[in-house]
């Protein structure tokens, strides 16, 4: 009720339609509650943002945007994902740019727009995907699909992960149009669904049956990258994705003689199971130094205070042969998961009956192998940890090899560039993911692709991610739209 007040006093104050730029809230989708902060379209502008001013009202036309698109539910499963290509079609229509619709399933939709260049050097591809992932409202203090804007923030599922980030690929887009900008490469928005469950109709799919829309480009943005920012809000260091592990998901098998549960048998094959899994749970993976990660341990070093923790991170290699650095490294959730391949017991699966022992038992492994690992080497190595020929180990469907994109580009210089005018001496370094993003389609294809956050976010606002309250300041959407059209305009413009 508190959002319903408050929105009730800023909704679109002066402003009886909606913009050019924006469409009309459609009816069913979005609240009067939650109804966006509309620019007007006097004020929209039309020619590149030059002063801090006109990029705050670039800020403010990209929060109702982020409103509206929230509004628009893509939980996924099922996605729904037609429902916001639509609505993003419409507002790339309000501007004068084509865009197409791939509908591969009843209601999941993928949309792919292209502005066009001279043809002078290969396009630019703006990623991003429409779905985001469950929420629990109850632990919501706002409506997580109302795109309240309250308190300087726009909230809302999605507001980070990811259409706050679609949305500063958008307004770079639609400011690249709106000016006329000249451009020497084509730049292609490509919006997909089935990122949040992997293995869909989304992006592999459409590099699948579409690869002559894509498979031209030389570059592509996507999720994936940091800004980290301290408590205070000052940028710590910009992080640019170029590599993320790669998933072997693992099935888990014991076999064994069904039976009544209050006469045991010898093979029960849930003790089997039991047994394998706590010989995987006790195993430690090998802690592999690997180049990338140990180039990024070593650019954190440069703005590590404890000189200790310096030293470690400076030189990984010597650090792994100390005790204490190791209990230190291991002790870190991420620099754990970097300097290793992972693995998490995730499902279980036995008997549903208490007194029934089942003929088979089943668990699941979330298995992360580092860039360069050998998912067949690592399988044997498993398959000698848990050492019972009962128990089937087997991958759950097609894995790949890491991917990793080069820096020495010219997008790679342009962040550069972008990032060291806003934060002279800025740390710009390479933080590989432990997760995957969609980028990997596109990486095998030969696109240098990068994870890039146009957002500087703390340790809490992070959590939003996945969680409760996700939410974007407008100041950081402003900062967004601003940062990723520096970056844009950079590699793309004449
Ligand atoms: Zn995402």
């Amino acid at each position: 009720m508190r959002v319903m007040s408050l929105l009730a006093l800023v909704v679109c104050i002066g402003c009886t339609r909606p913009p050019r730029g924006a469409v009309p809230p459609q009816p069913g989708l979005i609240g009067p509650s939650s109804r966006p902060v509309l620019v007007p379209p006097a004020e929209v502008i039309r020619e590149v943002p030059r002063t801090d001013a006109q990029w705050r009202v670039v800020g403010r036309e990209a929060a109702g945007l982020l409103s509206q698109y929230i509004a628009i539910n893509t939980t996924n499963p099922p996605g729904n994902e037609l429902q916001s290509a639509t609505w993003l079609k419409a507002v790339l229509a309000g501007e004068g740019i084509e865009s197409q619709i791939f509908e591969p399933r009843p209601g999941k939709a993928n949309l792919y727009a292209r502005l066009r260049g001279d043809g002078s050097t290969r396009p630019l591809i703006l990623l991003n995907h429409m779905d985001v992932v469950l929420t629990s409202p109850e632990y919501w203090k706002v409506d997580p699909f109302s795109g309240a804007q309250q308190d300087g923030y726009i909230w809302g599922r999605g507001a980070l992960d990811m259409k706050g980030e679609a949305v500063t690929q958008l307004m770079t887009l639609l400011t690249l149009k709106r000016a006329a900008v000249p451009l020497k490469r084509d730049v292609i928005f490509l919006a997909t669904a089935d990122e949040e469950i992997g293995g869909g109709v989304g992006a592999g799919w459409f590099v699948e049956n579409h690869p002559e829309l894509v498979q031209d480009a030389e570059f592509l943005l996507n999720e994936g990258g940091i800004i980290r920012a301290d408590r205070t809000g000052r940028i710590e260091y910009y992080g640019v994705g170029t590599t993320e592990k790669s998933p072997f998901w693992l099935d888990v098998t014991a076999r064994g003689t069904a039976g009544h549960g209050s006469r045991p048998t010898p093979d029960n094959p849930v003790h089997r199971l039991v047994r394998a899994l706590n010989r995987v749970a006790a195993y430690q993976t090998p802690l592999v130094p690997t180049p990338v990660v140990e180039r990024y341990l070593r650019d954190l070093s440069t703005i590590e205070t404890d000189p200790t923790r310096r030293a470690w991170l400076a030189d990984v290699r010597a650090a792994l042969r100390d005790s204490a650095a190791v209990r230190f490294l291991t002790g870190d959730l991420t620099y754990n998961a970097l300097l290793r391949n992972t693995i998490s017991i995730t499902g279980l699966a036995g008997s549903d009956k208490t007194n029934v022992i089942p003929p088979v038992a089943r668990a699941a492994l979330d298995v992360r192998l580092l860039p360069g690992q050998d998912p067949r080497a690592f399988l044997s190595d498993l398959v000698r940890v848990v050492d019972d020929s009962g128990v089937a180990i087997t991958p759950q469907g097609p894995n790949w090899a890491a991917t990793q994109s080069p820096t020495d580009t010219e997008l790679f210089r342009a962040i550069v560039a972008a990032a060291r005018q806003r934060t002279p001496d800025a740390l710009v370094t390479t933080p590989p993911l432990t997760g995957f993003t969609d980028s990997h389609y596109f990486r095998r294809l030969g696109i240098v692709s990068y994870g890039l956050s146009p957002f500087p976010l703390n340790q809490a606002e992070s959590r939003g991610v996945h969680g409760n309250d996700e939410r974007v300041s407008l100041e950081n959407l402003t900062f967004g739209v601003h940062f990723v059209y520096d970056v844009v305009s950079r590699v793309v413009a004449k």
